[in-house]
């Protein structure tokens, strides 16, 4: 277990790549931190860059107490999880599970014990005189994990370790891993492109673009305050909606205004708003706070009116596709609420939790 510390790290790769930009993060000792954002943003080669995989171009890492910029990858213990599972094919899941042990020359006895300890908390006892080949994806995935913990290592690094699983084997081997970080209270560092994976397994979310950190947060604060649009549209299923327009003033206090509609905006945004008017801003509600039930219960509340263009039964929630006729948005509403495709509704808006962002800069305004 270590804490690890990663200070103006920055990647360029031949050809001038330049992967990851002035990357500064301290990752505490048994923390969960999971490093989110589209393909190509970095994150892998972050994660490379920890483990000693790739070089670094400039910055300096910290594993525990220790400088490791030059350490080999198998001086640094950690342990990595790859998306491959990377086991080797001619080997049983024992042999497979003991390799790094062996190479390392453990006595019989210890190897024994550790492989038996790890598969029992993975519950792959009985496969251990198993091939890989004879595995399922899910088992071949928790015999690569099993691979990582017998080694005991200061941290774990998964790369995208469950992107090759079906998306009910996902699910499962997501609670498995949040699980097993609780059981084995050890520092790990996980990479993922999905947003849904990153906010319900990581303690904190690092969002990354175009090889540099956006917002580095807890899920909830990442969820509730955005740092800028690109935030704000990545975090979230269905995603936050925008909609461009100014603010204006009107019977004296400001409001945001669109083609087909005109918000009041709430006071306790002033400060923040005041050196806005008659500017370009965005606009952003997440989905539940349009058209809640709460909302729609609630007198005054100010709406948004459009069109319903398609509905999303979804169970214990409906999902209403609208158009303002200039803006398309979508709506979490009552799964109850009925209406039909054509309908014209006037939406409840939840000022309070949406967010204006500045177009020019992309940073959240309030
Ligand atoms: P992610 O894991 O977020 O998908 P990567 O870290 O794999 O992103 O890649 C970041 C950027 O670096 C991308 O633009 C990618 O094309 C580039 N890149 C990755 N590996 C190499 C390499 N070996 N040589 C040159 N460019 C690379």
């Amino acid at each position: 277990m270590a804490r690890v510390l990663l200070e103006n790290v920055t990647k360029v790769y031949p050809g001038n790549v330049l992967a990851v930009k002035d990357f500064n993060l301290e990752i505490q000792d048994c923390e969960f931190v999971v490093l989110v954002g589209p393909s190509g943003c970095g994150k892998s080669t972050t994660l490379r860059m920890i483990a000693g995989l790739e070089e670094i171009t400039g910055g300096t890492i910290r594993i525990g107490d220790r400088v490791v910029n030059d350490v080999p990858p198998k001086d640094r213990d950690i342990a990595m999880v790859f998306q491959n599972y990377a086991l080797y094919p001619h080997m049983t899941v024992y042999e497979n599970m003991a390799f790094g042990l062996k190479l390392r020359k453990f006595k019989k006895t210890e190897t024994e014990r550790r492989v038996k300890e790890a598969a029992d908390i993975l519950g792959i006892g009985e496969l251990l005189a198993r091939r890989p080949k004879a595995l399922s994806g899910g088992q071949r995935q928790r015999v690569a994990v099993g691979r990582a913990i017998v080694r005991k290592p200061e941290a774990f690094l998964f790369d995208e370790p469950l992107s090759n699983l079906d998306a009910k084997m996902r699910v499962q081997m997501r609670t498995e891993i949040s699980k097993l970080h609780t059981r084995l209270s050890t520092t790990m560092i996980y990479v993922t492109h999905d947003q849904v994976e990153a906010m319900t397994m990581g303690d904190r979310i690092v969002v990354m673009r175009d090889g540099v950190i956006q917002q580095v947060a807890e899920p909830a604060e990442l969820y509730d305050n955005p740092v800028n649009t690109f935030v704000a549209g990545f975090i979230g299923t269905p995603p936050m909606n925008f909609f461009s327009g100014v603010v204006g003033r009107s019977d004296g206090r400001f409001v945001f205004r669109e083609e087909t509609f005109e918000l009041p905006l709430p006071e306790a945004w002033n400060d923040k708003v005041a050196s806005f008017v008659d500017q370009e801003v965005e606009f952003g509600a997440r989905p539940e706070n349009i058209g809640s039930p709460t909302a729609e219960a609630t007198p005054d509340v100010p709406r948004i009116e459009a069109m319903v263009e398609v509905i999303e039964p979804m169970g214990a929630e409906t999902y209403l596709y609208m158009n303002t006729g200039k803006h398309a948005f979508i709506a979490r509403v009552d799964p109850h609420r009925k209406c039909r495709v054509g309908d014209r509704l006037a939406l409840a808006i939840v000022l309070d939790k949406s967010h204006l962002f500045d177009p020019k800069t992309t940073n959240v305004i309030v």
